[in-house]
């Protein structure tokens, strides 16, 4: 046994910052970067841990390792990599409230949230698990004499997935079980906000039997993300976040020659016709607005109320609501709304309710005045009526729990009032009327449409994405679009001898 340590030496373990480093090659890497960024317990507001900010050298040896994995990885049975894949969705099973834990601690979500989101991506790992079958390719007999064309998808190479803070464990399994499923190799760079769930992903893949290299964590800022843009080693770039970075993203990512889906903010809005059943309504919009304290990129954030009276009878609901709502660390039982991730996000959200006042909005419930936890990020359910389609607290994304009220007089005006938003995410409509329904659903313009369902994700099999400035690039995550996106098509045309005694041809061949 060694010495026993002095007061001051226990003292300083006691407060040794706990660090998160990156996960290369199998193994622990530790960033020579010098750089750390704090990440919090929003919660208690304080920092809980820091995390390493990898530099360009960082990324790299990330890109040597999943490169020299690659060909192994490539050429190993699609059986074999979904037996992987199983064993990881027996791995995320069993460690499931360990994982959503971490979820909240980092993020603030409440616990049973966390482990609604761990369970979504599990969903994606279960379809991953059914890769032979997705991989299954064409085959055309006969397409002339003695002629046969076959199809079939084939890994890209090296990807990398850049993803947001506010799903942590949920918006990286969109990606990764369908690319490495596919045959390729990933570097995940996840949020500095709440990095841990990643390398908890990583450890577990390891112990399912996931050869060292084929998955990579690469904790980082901004740099990290430049230097995965830059470095020619990476085949395709899968972006979650912000709209102005997701723009970015797709935009260096394609100058620099790779495949790049980017999917950027939201503004989601659902329309309640006047003949709606008001109490789901007011349900839907408390789980759809307040649920993650409005962080989520599918959270609706703008309530179009068709007609005054359905604006003023789903105000009174609401509000009713909210003063019942309870707001608290989210491991406590019965939370049902935890606080913002961070103080700087806090205070970003809190200058847009400042704004809505200024811009002329009125501000029926305020979060600010709310009775919340002493520390921490909190910030109370906020409600605004009387918001319009000029002020900014409309046209930008908050994300947080501000609900507005955009009071439209009549159903096409609220279509059009949709329809002229930046984004296009997801939208919802509520309504008993069928016709309504279906010409909504035909006309609206977003990627995933809600026909009384507030927040209409599409489940695993299915594909993610939406239209207008959510989405830059032509293919959504996961599903069948996933496998496209994570997968080069190659068409083989194939003769035998017979048919090459023929001689050669000079023109166009054509079906003969
Ligand atoms: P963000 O854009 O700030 O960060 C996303 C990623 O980009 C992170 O990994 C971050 O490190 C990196 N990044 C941040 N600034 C950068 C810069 N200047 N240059 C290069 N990289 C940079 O997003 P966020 O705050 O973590 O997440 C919230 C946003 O994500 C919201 O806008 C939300 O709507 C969006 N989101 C969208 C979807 C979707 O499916 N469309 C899903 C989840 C979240």
């Amino acid at each position: 046994m060694g010495p026993i340590p002095g007061r001051r030496e226990q003292k300083k373990m006691q407060t040794a910052t706990r660090e998160l480093g990156h996960f290369i090659n199998g193994t622990a890497h530790a960033s020579a970067s010098g750089r750390w960024g704090d990440v919090y317990d929003p919660a208690s507001g304080e920092v809980q841990a820091r995390v390493s900010l990898a530099a360009v050298a960082d990324v790299d040896a990330a890109v040597q390792a999943a490169r020299v994995a690659f060909d192994g990885w490539a050429r190993t049975a699609p059986a074999r990599r979904s037996a992987v894949m199983f064993a990881f969705r027996e791995a995320l099973r069993s460690n499931m409230d360990r994982l959503a834990r971490i979820v909240t601690a980092e993020h603030g979500k409440t616990f049973d949230d966390a482990r609604g989101e761990v369970q979504r991506g599990l969903e994606v790992v279960e379809f991953a698990c059914g890769i032979p079958q997705l991989l299954k390719g064409e085959f055309s007999e006969n397409v002339g004499t003695g002629i046969d064309v076959k199809a079939v998808r084939q890994p890209l190479g090296v990807c990398a997935g850049i993803t947001p803070f506010n799903f942590p464990a949920m918006v990286p399994m969109w990606m990764f079980p369908v690319a490495i499923a596919c045959g390729n190799t990933f570097i995940l760079k996840p949020s500095e906000k709440d990095p841990s769930l990643a390398l908890e992903m990583a450890a577990l893949l390891a112990e399912c039997g996931l050869p060292a290299g084929v998955f990579n964590v690469v904790n980082g800022d901004k740099d990290a993300v430049n230097a995965i843009l830059e470095h020619p080693g990476i085949d395709a770039v899968s972006f979650v976040g912000s709209t102005p970075i997701a723009q970015h993203v797709y935009t260096r990512a394609a100058a620099t020659g790779k495949r790049v889906q980017a999917l950027g903010g939201a503004k989601n809005h659902l329309v309640v016709m006047p003949d709606a059943d008001l109490a789901q309504v007011t349900d839907a919009l408390m789980g759809a607005a307040y649920g993650s304290a409005g962080e989520r990129c599918m959270a609706i954030s703008v309530a179009v109320a068709v007609g005054d009276a359905t604006a003023d009878a789903v105000i009174a609901q609401l509000r009713g609501r909210i003063a019942s709502l309870k707001v608290s660390p989210g491991m406590e039982p019965g939370a049902e709304m935890g606080p913002l991730v961070t103080g700087e996000h806090l205070e970003r959200v809190r200058g847009y309710v400042e704004l809505a006042a200024k811009e002329g909005a009125q501000i029926v419930v305020d979060g600010r005045d709310a009775d919340l936890p002493g520390r921490g990020f909190f910030l109370g359910a906020t409600l605004l009526d009387r918001v319009t389609a000029s002020m900014r607290v409309y046209r930008e994304e908050i994300f947080g729990p501000v609900l507005s009220v955009v009071r439209a007089s009549s159903y096409d005006e609220a279509l059009a009032l949709v329809n002229a938003h930046e984004f296009g995410n997801g939208v919802a409509i509520f309504t008993r009327d069928g016709d309504t329904a279906r010409h909504f659903d035909a006309n609206v313009k977003a990627g995933m449409v809600g026909i009384n369902v507030p927040i209409p994700v599409p489940v695993a099999y299915h594909s993610f994405g939406g239209w207008k400035r959510s989405l830059f690039g032509d293919t959504y995550v996961h599903g069948n679009e996933g496998v496209r996106f994570y997968t080069h098509l190659k068409t083989t045309t194939t003769r035998w001898p017979t048919g090459i005694r023929a001689g050669a041809e000079f023109v166009m061949p054509t079906m003969k």
